[in-house]
């Protein structure tokens, strides 16, 4: 264990594996390389608060003093060019070479790009790292007009924080209704009023046809029905695209993302994979997913830890997601793809309600806007495998939280029964 662990990728996930390593008593060399110059920071404040104040700074995700303190090398401005497989080897840009015995990669996502003519224009930005929200900073202080290309998570938190911010702000979302197929159609259009209540403009069913520039930088995004919004920055935020080609040219196998098994293992096993870069088969489901949330980052990395130290857990952690949208917190436990009736509590005109979505008489998740306890219980609910009747849920919270506490108690009997 000469070479001990080398983890490429400083962000949520890549942080996360290196202190986890010593947590669980690893106590070889751990070797944690990032391209960003830049202490390992959040990246969710990125959209909700950190573009419209000047005096905001990054939040980081652990204190320099950590990474000395427990003997993590971290090494800031590093890219890694090739992995040699069978040599055990880093290639770094540049020049130089790094051996390992264990590779975590932690290689993140990066904002998809727009096939379109004018997308290159100055002005036309992306939100993924501290330095994009940087330029977003600087250029949004200077910037009357905003268009933003998506109405996903992260276009929508923009759109609201720079509306917030005294911006006139369209969102251009080429299908019929916001946050894709990520919250129920209810959760959806409630988002959509009320950013549009706080002068919002959003234009669902419209494509882009180009983007127009005035001396290089972006005057105007014009739409597929013609129109021609006036704007001095857009921001693209049309999804994501996993960081896999480094995987991808050491032969590993990537299928929409890097492959791994229930311990985070890539197709190489001293090779493994997490993060917003890992697809696997979700416990949860019984589907090939891959997930973009600091929950799924920092838990995958607890358990490529725990397969470096030599246990054989299997991943099994509960999936849950926020995002700040404004005046709503909005709060995912659980995948609730493939549902097929669901239960709302609480009141969509006081802007605090949760949805809890079922396939037949099984809880699958709950969305909640602005009822975190909701949220919480679903995470205990769902992390215990107890799904309550659609009628326990009706009956609200006090209900639920006996019926789970009563179903916790006969844990043991049904185990041994
Ligand atoms: C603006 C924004 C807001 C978000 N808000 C939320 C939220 O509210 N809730 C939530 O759950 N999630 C949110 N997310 C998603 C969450 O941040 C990601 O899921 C999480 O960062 C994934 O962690 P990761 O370590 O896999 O990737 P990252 O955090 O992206 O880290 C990957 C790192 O690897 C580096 N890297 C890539 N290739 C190389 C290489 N070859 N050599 C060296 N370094 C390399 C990258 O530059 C990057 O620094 C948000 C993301 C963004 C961008």
């Amino acid at each position: 264990m000469k070479n001990g662990v080398v983890i490429v990728g400083a962000g949520h996930a890549g942080v996360q594996a290196a202190a986890s390593l010593r947590e669980d008593g690893y106590d070889g060399p751990v070797i944690l390389v990032g391209d960003e110059n830049e202490l390992p920071y959040h990246k969710p404040p990125l959209s909700k608060t950190f573009i419209k104040d000047a005096e905001a700074r990054p939040q980081p995700l652990r204190g320099e003093a950590f990474y000395t303190g427990h003997a993590i090398d971290y090494r800031p401005g590093i890219r890694i060019d090739s992995i040699d497989t069978a040599g055990r080897k880093l290639e770094i840009e540049g020049g130089g070479g790094l051996a390992f015995d264990h590779l975590i990669l932690a290689t993140g996502s990066r904002p998809r790009v727009l096939p379109l003519p004018g997308a290159d224009l100055s002005g036309v930005l992306s939100l993924r790292s501290l330095a994009d929200a940087r330029l977003i900073r600087d250029l949004s202080a200077h910037s009357e007009d905003v268009v933003i290309l998506g109405g996903g998570f992260i276009g929508l938190e923009i759109a609201a924080t720079l509306r917030a911010a005294g911006r006139t702000v369209t969102v251009v979302e080429a299908v019929d209704r916001l946050l894709g197929r990520a919250v129920a159609p209810v959760v959806a259009s409630h988002v959509r009023q009320r950013l549009e209540a706080t002068g919002v403009r959003i234009l669902t069913g419209t494509t882009v046809a180009s983007l127009e520039g005035e001396n290089g930088h972006v005057s105007a995004v014009v739409t597929s029905t013609g129109e021609r919004l006036s704007a001095r920055m857009v921001i693209v935020g049309i999804g994501a695209v996993p960081n896999v080609e480094l995987a991808q040219a050491a032969g590993l196998t990537v299928a929409n993302g890097i492959r791994v098994d229930q311990q985070m293992r890539s197709s190489v096993p001293d090779i493994l994979a997490i993060g917003d870069a890992a697809s696997f088969r979700h416990w949860f489901t019984g589907g090939d997913v891959r997930l973009e949330s600091v929950q799924n980052a920092t838990d995958q990395a607890r358990l490529a830890a725990r397969t470096i130290s030599g246990h054989a857990d299997t991943y099994s952690a509960v999936p849950w997601f926020w995002s700040d949208i404004g005046d709503m917190k909005l709060q995912m436990v659980g995948l609730t793809a493939g549902g097929d009736s669901h239960v709302v509590l609480g009141d969509l005109l006081e802007n605090k309600f949760s949805i809890y979505h079922y396939a037949g008489d099984r809880l699958l998740g709950i969305e909640s806007v602005n009822r975190p306890g909701d949220h919480m219980l679903g995470r205990k609910m769902l992390g215990a495998g107890f799904s309550p009747t659609p009628q326990t849920v009706a009956a609200g919270p006090d209900g639920l939280k006996a019926a789970l506490a009563a179903f916790q108690q006969d844990e043991p009997a049904r185990a041994a029964g």
